[in-house]
Order: structure tokens, then sequence, then C-alpha cells
């Protein structure tokens, strides 16, 4: 006889157990099926701290996502006792006129976000870990930092479960199916029934949904790490998380400062954002390539010389890019009874928390009074 919840997740990663936490918390039966290990080391979140920050330009909705997703991982701190969002204030360097520091202004500005703006001179005093082009300028934004994003995961594993969610490792989904009163989920042992369905597959998602007329593209992307001769220079009350937009349009360098106690991986973290190379999430190489370290190299002779290191890690993490790098967050078209949420395209974690609660919104009440509006299948229709 098929066990039977009231909404069943697929794929416990950022999205998923966000999902599952928000769930439980309300006092729904729900089950969240991770094909691997829980958490799984080969999701998207892994690599231990990802940026948050909230002057995003690319759509005025994302600005209040974003304060829900800051107040909910204080919530989840709170609940777990643990320090997951660490504030450092980041730093947008380049040209004035460029899309990272202009986006940024233009967003600091139109959402009241508190923020200041650098000449070269003032940078060079203020961060002078950076080696700058003498037309560059920055904008500081306060209220960013980092989360710490495996840690994370593995609280809101730990408190779904502690409100009773039922979440199963190693039990990949193989198919889904659904009718007007019900949706049924086969893995390899088992067969599950449930009211509602939500697939938060991540990279899998393309395999996992099925057809929505939606190409995701998979990409393999690589983090470093390096060994700094004055690791003082980059801890966290001196040096903030930072983005350069350096790199002639073929995407931007990121990083982090050293953490404090070294969970965020031990050295100066740092990397490109620029959709690496066509991956498969199954057959992907996730072992270190030749080349791989290249970037990393790059930025820090070009930018940052006072990091310039051995390399300790590297790790190779995947982006699943939606065609216009917005999520997808939306019910199916086809089936009322499931909800996706896919297509993170890179910079999806820091709204893990709030579309936990988005998720769980569609879930029980088949609506949100979240503005999720922009980020539907519908804005694929021609
Ligand atoms: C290198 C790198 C740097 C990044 N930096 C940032 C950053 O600084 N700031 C930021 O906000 N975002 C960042 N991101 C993006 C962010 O990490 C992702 O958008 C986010 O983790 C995606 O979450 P997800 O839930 O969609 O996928 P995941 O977290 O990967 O979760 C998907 C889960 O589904 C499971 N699954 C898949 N198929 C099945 C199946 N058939 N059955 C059961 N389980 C299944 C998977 O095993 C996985 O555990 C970065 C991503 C990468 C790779």
């Amino acid at each position: 006889m098929a066990a039977s919840f009231e909404v069943i997740v697929v794929g416990v990663g950022s999205m998923g157990a966000a999902t599952c936490f928000q769930l439980a918390q309300r006092g729904v039966r729900v089950l969240g099926l991770e094909q691997g290990p829980l958490p799984n080391p080969d999701a998207s979140f892994t690599g231990a701290t990802r940026a948050i920050r909230l002057s995003y330009t690319e759509h005025p909705d994302y600005v209040p996502l974003l304060s829900g997703a800051y107040k909910r991982w204080e919530m989840l701190e709170e609940a777990c006792g643990e320090n997951l969002l660490q504030l450092t204030g980041a730093l947008y360097l380049g040209e004035p006129e460029g899309e990272l520091v202009s986006g940024a202004r233009h967003s600091a500005k139109l959402h009241g976000l508190p923020h200041t703006l650098h000449s070269h001179a003032e940078l060079r005093e203020r961060w002078p870990q950076f080696q700058l082009p003498e037309s560059f300028v920055g904008l500081f934004e306060n209220r960013a930092g980092y989360l710490y994003s495996e840690r994370a995961v593995q609280a809101f594993i730990d408190q779904a479960r502690k409100r009773g969610a039922d979440l199963r490792a190693e039990q990949k989904v193989l198919n889904w199916s659904a009718t007007d009163s019900c949706v049924k989920v086969n893995t390899e042992s088992d067969e599950f029934v449930a009211d509602q369905l939500v697939i938060t597959a991540g990279a899998w998602a393309g395999k996992v949904v099925g057809h929505l007329g939606v190409p995701l593209r998979v990409t393999r992307q690589v983090l470093g790490w390096v060994n700094p001769a004055e690791p003082g220079q980059f801890t966290a009350d001196r040096f903030p998380v930072w983005v350069l937009d350096g790199n002639k349009g073929q995407g931007v360098h990121y990083g982090f400062p050293i953490t404090p106690d070294g969970s965020g991986g031990e050295g100066l973290k740092l990397a490109l954002h620029w959709p690496g190379t066509d991956a498969d999430a199954d057959t992907v190489e996730r072992g270190v390539l030749p080349g791989d370290e290249r970037d990393i190299h790059d930025a820090l002779e070009r930018f940052l010389p006072t990091g310039r290191g051995p390399l300790l890690s590297q790790r190779v993490c995947l982006y699943t890019n939606s065609p216009d790098g917005h999520f997808i967050v939306d019910r199916h078209p086809e089936h009322s009874r499931v909800s996706i949420a896919c297509g993170f395209s890179g910079h999806g974690f820091k709204f893990a928390s709030i579309m936990g609660e988005v998720l769980a919104d569609l879930a029980t009440e088949g609506k949100t009074d979240w503005p999720i509006g922009f980020l539907g299948l519908s804005r694929f229709e021609n």
C-alpha cells in the first residue's frame, strides 16, 4: 500500500530543504525525497558560503523577496541557535557607468538601501588589498555579506525533521504523475501518493520536470581558495564580500573574506560568475581539470595581488541557467497539483529561505502574496 502525504518535495537541496522546513512548520505532512545523501555534496549549495546582497538591478521585485529572505534567514538562525548569515557589506567595483556599479547604485537609490560611493583614491585607502584601474570606482552596500550555505541547508533539514518532516536520502525519483485527485511519485523501491508535488531538483530539473518548453542550461563552475601571504588582510572585519566588473563583459569576479572559524573553507575564496562549460549533472567531471585554476589566478594577478598565494583547494559546482537568467517559480502549466522552482542561474541561494515560504504557499494555498509573477513560465510564451 502506497504511503500517503499532503506534500511531496522532490530534491532536498537549497530550495527543497527550505520548503520542507516551511511545510513542517505549518504542520503539513511532508515527504522530502533526495537522490543522494542528505545533504548531497553534489548539490549546488556546496563550497561552504554564498553571497547575499540586496541591491538587485535585474528586476525590482527581487528586492522585496530579498527583504523577506533576510528576515527568514534570521528566523532560521534563531530556530537552530547557529550563526548562518554574516554581514560584512559588499563592495561593487568597476567603471562608474558600467552595468555593475551603475546598476547597484540605481537599485540602492530606488529601494533606499544604505550605501556609500567611493572614488578610486578612497578605495585605495580603505581597501588597499585591491589593485584597480584608475577609472574604477566602488559602491559599498552595508546590509550584504555571506551565508554559510552548507550549514544553512543542514539547519533546514534538522529543523524540518524536528517539526515532523519525513526526509529520505538515497531516494531518486524516477517518475511522477498527477491526476485530478492526487500525485504519485515513484522511486526504485517505493510509490508515494500525495495531494501536492513540489519539484526542486536543481541541476536535474530538466530531467525531473519533463517537457516545459523552456531550455535549462547546466554549466560547470569552479570555486577556488588560496592561501594569501598575509591572511590578516582578508579577515571579515576589514575585507568585505566583493564583486568586480573587469573582465570585458565575460562575467564578473567575486570573492569572500576569510571566515573567522574556517567554516567557509580554509583560505581566501574567489571565483568568476559567468556561465562556464555546458554540463550534464549526472556525467559532469566533478574533479579538478587542468586549467580550472586559470580564472582564479587571473583575478588575483590583475586585481588582488595581495591575495596571491598557493592554491589550497578547488570545488566544482553547477549552475542551472534559465534562458533569461531569472528564476522559474510557478505552478506546472498542465498540472495544478504540481509546483516547480528551478533555473536559479547561479544567484539563487540567498533566496532559499523565502522560496521555501513561496513554495509552501503554492502547495498549501495554490497562490502566494509574494511577488513572483515575474518568475512565471508565461514570460517565455510568445
Ligand atoms: C559555484 C557557485 C557559486 C554560487 N554563488 C552564489 C552566491 O554567491 N549567491 C547566491 O545567492 N547563489 C549562488 N549560487 C547559486 C545557488 O547556489 C543555487 O542557485 C542554488 O543552490 C540552487 O538551489 P536548488 O535547490 O535549485 O538546487 P540544489 O541545491 O542543487 O538542490 C537540488 C536537489 O535535488 C536533488 N535531486 C535532483 N534530482 C532528483 C531526483 N530525481 N530525485 C531526488 N532528488 C533529486 C539533488 O540531488 C539536489 O540535492 C552559486 C552556485 C554555484 C554553483
